[in-house]
């Protein structure tokens, strides 16, 4: 976006551009863990990562962190290249995995071990744990760091030929055990793991770690600008020591604050949990957080791309208002969104004047806000549904809807006039209001300038489509807490909202009978709504609540 202030990346990158750090080349790139979905933090890395390419007419190019076999699957390489591209951006022919590189990588830790850089270590994972020391405390040398090459070398190879147990050993870079920072006291580069890999199968016993495995993977596609989340900031001395070790490319960490919602839990650890215990129906279900979440309850990519856009990128953590993102959908689908009528919660009106077998076509306007939308014709009958909270016997002070002997416009149509209540002799229930309409009141006709406070909306109750509204509130109730705080500390299942979903057997108007699946609209009243890609049926179209009129979103 072109008319926003450089945040404070963009004059990193104006400053090495400068200098020729990266004779004029800005490359980046977007590296999930295909261990999950993603989700609308994912989506914040995505428009920087794939934005700054656009903006610098560079290069972002889609890997897949994929070193961590046991909690991959192909699955979620899938869903990621949809979500990706239906966000609105394309990688071309730079789709990558880091599983491409064991090889490569595999031959750099030997190059690591011959320069006495690395070496292969006996310590349990409890033993380095310990070994490594506290921030006030500094770490103590492994009794296997000073193993020669050549065993180093040995041991190595027979780590990844298979011969020793899982956990055993692992190889480990030969830093600096006095270092400030933790990260730098001999991190491990590779374990040993028996685990099959989505795509490399059982090939490898030794897979590497994120740590060695990142920055050589951003080395051999010649990324210039490796943006990450603010918690790798510590492991960038690591992340530079291990591109200056092995002599490759030198790319640069740039660290950025992550994203946090309101009412919103975002990890994918959290997320599979929701998902494979049954709080949510799947990763698509639409109170997700997901991409593919947001997709199926009706957001769509401009709308989330405003949102990326707003929120910018910082250098410190904090947490944004869920009304934002509420507020860019409802901007972005004003004007593009027609106008249509549903009745969500229906009441029968009979209108006692209005002759049996006549229906009339109304002209009803598409989009107040976009003429160019036009008009569609509703069909007005002597029977029609209202909301039950339309008609209030015992109305309170200004409560301009129909009451006993009140009068109020029907939209599009007639102003009527209420008559009778027949209510069930036994629960007092109303059953149905009885009507008189005036004719000389239909809308657009000018032949009344009657006027009346209040106008409803209504469906010919003959001509309706019956259908099914899902109205959603947030799947977490609001904490003072941070996520990581709310989630590491105690369960976060704790504040799972236990009424997040409202489901209603509804009626619409009949042009929806044509609608599809995936398509928005306005229901006058009640929000932008979303016809669900995957439980409508031909019978029965089901509508996805995306968000009420309602902005709640203040500066
Ligand atoms: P999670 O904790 O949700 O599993 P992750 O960081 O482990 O997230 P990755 O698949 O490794 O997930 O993330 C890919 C990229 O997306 C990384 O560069 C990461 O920094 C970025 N990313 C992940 N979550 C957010 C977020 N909430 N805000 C901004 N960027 C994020
Ligand atoms: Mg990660
Ligand atoms: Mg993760």
């Amino acid at each position: 976006n072109q008319t926003m202030p450089a945040n404070f990346i963009e004059n990193i990158i104006n400053e090495d551009l400068k200098t020729g750090k990266y004779v004029g080349r800005v490359h980046t790139r977007f590296p999930p863990e295909p261990n999950g979905y993603l989700h609308i933090g994912h989506a914040k890395s995505i428009c920087l990562n794939f934005g700054l390419a656009l903006k610098y007419g560079g290069l972002c190019n889609l890997r897949f962190d994929d070193t961590n076999p046991s909690k991959e699957d192909t699955e979620y390489v899938d869903s990621i290249q949809e979500d990706v591209k239906w966000l609105g951006f394309s990688w071309d022919d730079r789709m990558f995995y880091a599983s491409d590189y064991f090889e490569q990588l595999y031959e750099y830790a030997v190059q690591l071990i011959k320069s006495g850089k690395a070496y292969v270590c006996d310590l349990s994972a409890e033993q380095i744990r310990e070994y490594r020391g506290t921030l006030t405390e500094p770490g103590k040398e492994s009794p296997y760091r000073n193993r020669g090459v050549e065993e180093n070398l040995d041991l190595f190879e027979r780590m990844r030929a298979g011969e020793f147990p899982d956990g055993s050993r692992v190889l480990r870079a030969k830093i600096d055990m006095a270092s400030p920072n933790l990260n730098m006291r001999d991190p491990v580069l590779y374990r040993i793991m028996r685990a099959s890999h989505h795509r490399t199968g059982d090939k490898w016993l030794i897979y590497p770690m994120y740590d060695y495995a990142h920055p050589v993977s951003d080395s051999i596609e010649g990324v210039t600008h490796s943006i990450c989340t603010l918690e790798f900031e510590d492991h960038r001395p690591l992340y530079d020591w291990a591109l200056e070790a092995l002599g490759i490319y030198q790319c640069r960490q740039i660290e950025f604050a992550r994203l946090n919602l309101t009412n919103t839990i975002m990890s994918k650890r959290y997320l599979r949990q929701l998902v494979e215990e049954g709080y949510v129906s799947s990763w698509d279900d639409p109170r997700m957080p997901t991409i593919s979440g947001l997709r199926r309850r009706g957001y769509t990519p401009e709308a989330i791309r405003d949102f990326c856009d707003r929120i910018g990128v910082a250098k410190s953590n904090s947490t944004v208002d869920i009304a934002l993102l509420e507020h860019c959908i409802r901007e972005d689908l004003n004007t593009k969104a027609s106008r249509v009528m549903a009745v969500l919660r229906p009441l029968k009106v009979v209108i006692v004047n209005y002759p049996e077998d006549r229906v009339e076509e109304l002209i009803a306007e598409n989009n107040p806000e976009n003429p160019d939308m036009g008009s569609r014709a509703m069909p007005f009958s002597r029977e029609i549904y209202i909301e039950q909270e339309d008609f209030n016997e015992n109305p309170p002070k200004k409560y301009f809807r129909l009451t006993p002997g009140g009068e109020v416009r029907l939209k599009h149509a007639y102003i009527i006039k209420c008559e009778q209540v027949v209510k069930d002799e036994k629960t007092g229930e109303v059953l149905e209001v009885h009507c008189t309409y005036d004719p000389a009141t239909k809308s657009g006709s000018g032949t009344s300038n009657r006027k009346v406070k209040g106008t409803i909306h209504w469906v010919s109750a003959a001509h309706a489509v019956k259908a099914e509204a899902r109205l959603y509130d947030y799947l977490m109730i609001s904490g003072d807490r941070t996520e990581e705080e709310a989630g590491e500390t105690d369960d976060f299942k704790s504040r799972l909202n236990p009424d997040s979903l409202h489901t209603l057997s509804c009626f619409v108007e009949p042009s929806l009978k044509i609608a599809k699946p995936g398509s928005r609209y306005q229901f006058l009243r009640h929000g932008y709504f979303c016809m669900d890609i995957v439980d409508s049926t031909n019978e029965i179209p089901v509508f996805n609540r995306i968000v009420s009129l309602k902005d709640s979103w203040t500066k």
